[in-house]
């Protein structure tokens, strides 16, 4: 193609009219990182998408006539982010749980208000989570979706899922019945039937149970229904007072453990279930977020590291944390190197080289979620690949600049408002800092109409105390620096 072919071809224009459907887009100039296996940057080079896939990576590119173009000079363009395990029913309770432990966690949803969530209130949360997951440049997520009491609730969550133009999995769950019940229900596989694919490219399907690790595993038949449906699993494994060593064994014994099979937190577990999991070709989950505060168990990275067990990373849920894998990235180099540092020092010795690097928690962001879903079309910006990905620039940020080390500004210094422009599955869902065609006032309605539901149903006394566990007390230590009348006249007589 001639130089003025591609002067001719491209058009500088914003706004959504500028992106309908089917027209080639081209971002010119940015930082690129393909997340390719040998990590590469490329600097002021072009992506260019055609229809749902990624055309071509390269300094320069031509285009095709009539192609959109987005100036991506000072950002960073990457592959979208996906997270493995978001409970998107949750974000209609955005923040309510923020001082919240594990137990407080299990105490509201699971044992006492989680059954006052309708189907509308499901469709409130997800449709909410999904908006703010692709304004974050987070273009897939799996909604670990354990809300579904009824298959209506399903229909809710599915609708919610597909009037976002996002990528999503549903990983159907049910937290008010046991996983060998709900999944042998014929509503829930009619429904299944009809809506769901576990190889849907837009919309997926997981199934979503713990294993307890009673000795009777009680979760075999759901387990032979993952099967038969040739759906992958998804499990809470590894989280302190719940699930542990035994819900590997058993998976293990069993023949359940697959390289489909996705464990999140994987915390408090023994070397011995690590390497079942990596013998099986499994992947970790790791919300850090989460492990931190509620108290699943140390985030595991550290750990499963020396393992070689697949990593992606997910936030968990939107009632403490929000939808961000930028915050995620953070944490999760955080608190690996924390517990490299304390490990080393305990032991009188000094970390010089942090093994965990910026660049690998990128990875684990974009690629990791990729193979986690057994999706190579996601998760790397090659030509071929699905055209999903993100924009990070921010004109009117000190932030933006110097850029130096790309991967350390997106693991440390970048943030959600800096994500300038999405595509996913070829398609801009956002530009210039806005969602495209979102209507984020008819969003605001549902989640009005459920806060007050839930509000109604609780009580105020009940809302009011859920969200503000007691406080223990803090007992302060003596100091014997500290001059007090008692001590005073009992040391010093006076
Ligand atoms: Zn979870």
């Amino acid at each position: 193609m001639s130089e003025s072919t591609q002067e001719r071809g491209t058009a500088r224009e914003g706004g959504p009219a500028a992106f309908p459907p089917g027209r080639p887009v081209v971002l010119r100039g940015g930082t690129v990182l393909p997340m390719d296996d040998a990590r590469s940057v490329l600097a002021g080079a072009d992506v260019l998408v055609v229809g749902d896939r990624v055309e071509a990576v390269g300094p320069e590119l031509p285009v095709p006539e009539g192609t959109a173009e987005i100036d991506a000079t000072g950002g960073i363009v990457m592959p979208g982010m996906i997270d493995t395990h978001r409970h998107m029913w949750q974000t209609a309770m955005r923040g309510y749980g923020a001082d919240w432990t594990l137990t407080q966690y299990f105490v509201w949803y699971y044992l006492e208000s989680g059954r006052h969530f309708r189907p509308e209130d499901v469709h409130a949360g997800n449709l909410l989570a999904a908006l703010e997951a692709i304004d974050a440049g987070v273009t897939t997520v799996v909604d670990w979706s354990h809300g579904l009491q009824t298959v209506d609730h399903a229909e809710a969550a599915v609708d919610a899922l597909r009037s976002v133009p996002g990528r999503f999995v549903l990983a159907y769950g049910n937290i008010q019945a046991p996983p060998a019940e709900w999944t042998a229900d014929p509503a829930f596989r009619d429904f299944v039937r009809r809506r769901l694919d576990p190889a849907g490219d837009m919309l997926g399907f997981q199934l979503a149970f713990d294993v307890t690790g009673d000795p009777a595993f009680p979760e075999k038949p759901a387990f032979e229904v993952a099967r038969e449906l040739g759906a992958a699993v998804t499990t809470h494994a590894g989280v302190w007072g719940a699930t542990g060593d035994d819900g590997i064994r058993l998976m293990y014994d069993h023949g359940f453990m697959t390289p489909q099979t996705v464990y999140v937190h994987a915390a408090s577990l023994s070397t011995d279930s690590y390497h079942r999991i990596a013998a099986t070709g499994g992947s970790v989950s790791v919300s850090t977020e989460s492990e931190q505060s509620a108290g699943q168990g140390y985030p595991p990275t550290w750990a499963i590291r020396s393992h070689a067990i697949p990593v992606s990373l997910s936030m968990d849920t939107s009632v403490w944390w929000s939808g961000d894998l930028f915050s995620a990235m953070r944490t999760t180099l955080g608190a690996d190197r924390s517990r490299e540092h304390l490990q080393a020092q305990a032991d009188g010795n000094t970390v010089t080289h942090v093994g965990l690097r910026a660049d690998e928690v990128v990875a684990w962001a974009t690629r990791g979620g990729a193979h986690a879903l057994g999706r190579d079309d996601l998760g790397s910006l090659q030509p071929g690949k699905k055209a999903d990905l993100v924009l990070i620039k921010n004109d009117h940020s000190p932030v933006s600049f110097p850029l130096l080390n790309p991967y350390g500004h997106v693991a440390f210094q970048a943030q959600r408002g800096d994500v300038h422009t999405v595509l996913v599955d070829g398609r801009v869902v956002k530009h210039e800092h806005r969602l495209v065609d979102a209507d984020l006032a008819a969003a605001r309605r549902e989640i009005e109409a459920t806060v007050e539901h839930l509000r109604s149903s609780l009580g105020e006394e009940g809302w009011r105390k859920g969200m503000n566990p007691d406080i223990p007390e803090t007992k302060i230590l003596d100091n014997p620096y500290t001059y007090t009348d008692y001590r005073s006249s009992a040391t010093h007589g006076g």
